[in-house]
């Protein structure tokens, strides 16, 4: 088991684990969010036919090349086409349809004038400037032409996809299941939140909480072991009951030197494979991964803050992985600081903040509590900017890379 690793390398480690996730089919307005399972091809053009942007008056542009002020073309109406029909004769030269938003260009007719443009004398309409062969025709196909990729496999679904599928009459999508993934807290000082009064020394159980949410914004389904006590064999056990049910296991708690850290201990008695444990970040170093019958178990801080880093940098892409998502990895930017930051730092330091824009450039906003316990600071939060191992302080205006965690 290798120990004191890199972030890249424990990345590298975990990015190695292949778990397969299955897939199934849900109704179209359910897909929001969910990962495409399969490429889906446009059927059909998308519109489906030549359509007017406006209302007015579809005619051949030729009948209007002359057309002035002093001289306008006076043209025959021969029919009136509104949404949802469709036309029923062929413009021929000196005619015109009146036509609809929405409606198709009949046959013959090659550009559309607005009604703003034209004045209308009974059953003709006269134009007084030339307008050219084109003007206001939306071609069928203008959003997407028929055989054209219209989404592709591993990408998220989002409200315009909806849109687009359902232009082509999908109604049932398939995407991949959402990784299950159990969470087990573990420390003999957490308590199960709803208790009404806090008994002394004890501590509500927020890191689970937090987790929780962090699996559902990437696509994971949380499902809660609960709290065990720090003895290796109750929490070998949860973790056991974890691994049965879901696709993986999440702990948090006593996975660091400590006489009642007992996880490491809990997943060596149940023969899991260990692959790491302890990595040079701060905050999130204790963190423990090991795999067993294919699934990753993976050993946070009990540190509501550390865990939510770690979990950013490592449980998240490889969830996403799993998951289906084609762009899995934590996407970086560079950032100038805004503020400094005082503290030397002996390993790669997270650091939370905001992205600001300024004068068009992108600045991180460092935010005030950075402690390992502090989940305050994230709120909001849609940065962690890394500080380099071996950095002394670094002055406001440095230049760092930043991961892009979402709000
Ligand atoms: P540990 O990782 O067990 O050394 O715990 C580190 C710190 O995190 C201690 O102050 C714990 O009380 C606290 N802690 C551990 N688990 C949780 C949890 N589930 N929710 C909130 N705080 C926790
Ligand atoms: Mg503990």
């Amino acid at each position: 088991m290798k120990t004191m690793l890199s972030l890249d390398e424990a990345s590298e480690i975990m990015s190695g684990i292949c778990q397969a996730t299955g897939t199934e089919s849900v109704e179209l307005m359910e897909a929001l969010d969910r990962v495409l399972a399969e490429d889906v091809r446009a059927a059909e053009d998308i519109p489906p036919f030549d359509r007017s942007p406006f209302d007015g008056y579809a005619l051949r542009a030729a009948d209007l090349a002359s057309a002035s002020a002093e001289q306008p073309a006076t043209l025959r109406v021969t029919e009136e086409i509104p949404a949802g029909n469709t036309p029923a004769r062929t413009v021929n030269p000196g005619q015109a349809a009146k036509i609809m938003t929405g409606s198709p260009i009949p046959p013959g007719a090659d550009c559309v004038v607005k009604f703003e443009e034209v004045s209308a004398e009974g059953a003709h309409v006269i134009v007084s400037a030339p307008f050219p062969s084109g003007r206001n025709i939306i071609p069928a196909g203008e959003d997407m032409g028929k055989g054209a990729m219209a989404a592709q496999k591993g990408t998220v679904i989002n409200p315009a996809m909806i849109g687009l599928l359902a232009s082509l009459g999908i109604q049932d999508v398939p995407v991949y299941l959402r990784p299950k993934v159990a969470i087990l807290s573990t420390g003999n000082e957490i308590v199960p939140t709803g208790a009404a009064v806090l008994p002394p020394g004890k501590i509500r159980d927020s890191s689970a909480f937090a987790l929780a949410g962090a699996l559902r914004t990437n696509g994971a389904a949380p499902l809660f072991l609960g709290i065990a006590r720090d003895e290796a064999e109750v929490i070998g056990e949860a973790i056991e009951d974890g691994l049965r049910d879901a696709d993986m296991v999440i702990t948090t708690g006593g996975v660091s030197v400590g006489d009642y850290d007992m996880v490491k201990e809990a997943v060596r008695q149940i023969g899991a494979d260990a692959l790491f444990w302890r990595i040079r970040i701060k905050p999130g170093a204790a963190i423990l991964a090991a795999l067993k019958h294919g699934k990753l178990i993976l050993c946070l801080s009990g540190n509501p803050g550390a865990a939510m880093i770690s979990f950013q940098l490592l449980a998240a892409p490889f969830i996403r992985r799993i998951a289906g998502h084609a762009r899995w990895q934590n996407r970086e930017i560079d950032v100038t600081l805004k503020e400094g930051f005082k503290k030397p730092s002996l390993c790669k330091r997270l650091v939370r903040g905001h992205l600001v824009i300024e004068d068009g450039r992108a600045v991180m906003s460092v935010t005030e509590n950075q402690g390992n316990g502090v989940l305050s600071s994230f709120i909001g939060a849609d940065l962690l900017g890394a500080i380099p191992e071996g950095s002394g302080p670094v002055p406001p205006g440095t230049r760092i890379k930043a991961y892009m965690t979402g709000g």
